[in-house]
């Protein structure tokens, strides 16, 4: 049984650009899959496609019983529990604390309790290493930092999926192993990973499923697959 199933799905932007051009894969629960591919080839819009921040032009994509591409706002709240997001620029109430900025994701999906919320919190501060880090302005943390806190709240409604897209740009190579052990961590726990990266080493060092993205093409889907093909 899939968890991710993507059939036939492109993307057609203004002017007959393609972004991605009729895409087929399919991902098991506890999968980790890296994203990877030339800048332009089409991995954010892909990832973009998963929780739907984009809509694709042609295909499908169902990710459990839900087809992705045809719910309505309810189930989008529903779908979006079960993914947990980490973006490229992350989000944050900048000037708040690490804790409210965790609470603000519990409470955007669940009427949680104040001290359920503050467990809940403390547990994914946990996960990333930061414990007692809680009243920290997210503003004064390093960007390590703040990208343990994106991990901590993409997790806090322990959901089936984690998306990631390229977590360990702008970090030197010391934070990025640092936060790659993180995913590492949470996929052993069960969670479903895609990631997209350009963290060559990283994919070269801990061999996982590749897909491989060229001008909007899939064209290497590979177990364990290495960051070039015949490295
Ligand atoms: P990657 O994440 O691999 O760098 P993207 O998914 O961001 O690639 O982009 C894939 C292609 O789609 C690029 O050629 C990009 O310029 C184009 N593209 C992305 N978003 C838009 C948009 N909103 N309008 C037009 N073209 C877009
Ligand atoms: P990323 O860092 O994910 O590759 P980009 O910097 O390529 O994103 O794009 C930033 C934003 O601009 C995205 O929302 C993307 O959809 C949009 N975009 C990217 N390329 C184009 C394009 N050629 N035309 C219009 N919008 C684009």
């Amino acid at each position: 049984h899939q968890l991710i199933d993507v059939r036939k799905v492109s993307k057609k932007y203004k002017g007959n650009v393609y972004a991605l051009k009729n895409i087929n894969f399919s991902v098991k629960q506890g999968e980790f899959v890296y994203v990877i591919g030339a800048s332009g080839a089409g991995k954010s819009t892909l990832l973009k496609f998963l929780y739907r921040e984009e809509e694709q032009t042609f295909g499908s994509i169902k990710i459990g019983n839900t087809l992705v591409s045809r719910i309505n706002h309810k189930q989008l709240y529903l779908l979006r529990r079960k993914l947990g997001v980490v973006m490229q620029k992350d989000l944050f109430l900048s000037d708040r604390t690490v804790f409210e900025n965790i609470a603000v994701s519990i409470e955007a999906v669940s009427a949680a309790k104040s001290n359920e919320i503050a467990l809940r919190t403390n547990d994914v501060l946990e996960v990333v290493g930061m414990v007692g880090m809680n009243d920290r302005k997210i503003n004064e943390l390093s960007i390590g930092q703040q990208k343990r806190v994106a991990i901590a709240r993409a997790i806090v409604n322990y959901p089936t999926i984690v998306i990631a897209d390229e977590p360990t740009a702008n970090l030197d190579a010391k934070a990025a192993l640092e936060i790659m052990k993180l995913f590492f961590k949470i996929n052993s726990m069960g969670t479903t990973i895609i990631m997209a990266t350009h963290d060559s080493t990283m994919v070269n060092t801990v061999r996982e499923r590749v897909l491989e993205l060229n001008h909007g093409e899939l064209i290497r889907d590979e177990q364990e697959g290495g960051y070039t093909r015949y490295p």
